[in-house]
């Protein structure tokens, strides 16, 4: 369980990100009366057509957002397809408390309208959406195995067998915990044999999928109300980002997006862990294992 923990997984999400969520790079801003408008930008609200569903998401509080001209202007046309009334410049360089507005399914509706779509931007897009979960799903799905793995050891141990080990200290204790693991690996295999197998369907079938598919298309995707959204059209920066609050509702809506192929082409080609070893040295070594150890240790020898 040496390397890095981590190291696929931040990759593979980095890279999704890349396609799917972040719109604009990340650079130096420096706010610009003629240019920027200071919001003092609070919360967003959710709505969903389909249901009527509404979630507001407070933001975290970190003084002005900034605002890029076209941002704004978004922002009236939705109020505006909304029936709200948009208040005046005024209004909003007095400081009165802004919300933004948008308009997406919600993702109980968006699993009925187009969780089976056929057509191929959204079936694409599907794929990659769920080789994504994937790729988080196999790491979760092999800690809790090799968790498993050390609790049957640890039931079925009495304090004779534990005589048999060193484990005067921290190290040796970690290194038995990770040779109990390693020497019952039915269940990470298990998780490992479906996830590649997966992964082989989605990477094949998206790639199949995108060569009916121009440069750029259009597709519903799915976007977390926790994922910072920068209120410029040109740049991400302190200035321009709003984050949800932590308590905020976390969930998932859909909207309309343009997706370059090459990027996603590059999502689908990124490397991803195939052998034991690596899922192994994905998961890493967690603290709590010691503990879990420990506990059973002091119940057996006391
Ligand atoms: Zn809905």
């Amino acid at each position: 369980m040496a390397g890095e923990p981590g190291k696929f997984k931040d990759q593979l999400a980095s890279v999704y990100e890349y396609c799917f969520v972040e719109t604009v790079p990340y650079a130096f801003f420096k706010p610009n009366p003629t240019r920027d408008i200071a919001v003092n930008l609070r919360a967003k609200e959710y709505r969903c057509p389909v249901c009527g569903k509404v979630t507001r998401v407070a933001y975290r509080y970190h003084g002005d957002t900034y605002f890029s001209k076209g941002k704004l202007a978004e922002q009236r046309r939705t109020y505006d397809a909304l029936g709200l009334d948009f208040p005046t410049m005024g209004e909003i360089a007095s400081g009165v408390p802004f919300v933004n507005e948008a308009i997406g399914t919600c993702a109980s509706c968006a699993e009925k309208q187009f969780g089976r779509a056929e057509e191929p931007a959204q079936r694409a897009v599907n794929l990659a959406e769920q080789l994504h979960c994937a790729d988080a799903l196999v790491v979760a799905a092999a800690k809790q195995a090799m968790e498993a793995s050390l609790a049957r050891w640890l039931a079925a141990a009495d304090a004779e067998t534990i005589q048999q080990f060193d484990v005067s200290t921290m190290e040796k204790m970690r290194d038995l915990i990770c040779a109990i693991m390693l020497a019952d690996t039915a269940g990470v295999q298990e998780a490992l044999t479906e996830y590649r197998a997966v992964v082989h369907h989605g990477k094949e079938e998206c790639a199949r999928l995108l060569t009916e598919l121009p440069a750029v298309f259009t597709a519903q995707v799915g976007r977390s109300t926790h994922a910072p959204e920068s209120m410029s059209d040109t740049v991400y920066h302190e200035y321009t980002v709003a984050f949800a609050a932590a308590e905020a509702p976390r969930e998932v809506f859909y909207f309309p997006r343009r997706i370059e192929k090459q990027r996603l082409e590059m999502f689908l080609e990124q490397p991803r862990l195939t052998t034991l070893a690596e899922l192994f040295s994905e998961v890493g070594f967690h603290g709590e294992w010691l503990e879990i150890f420990s506990t059973r240790l002091g119940a057996l020898t006391a």
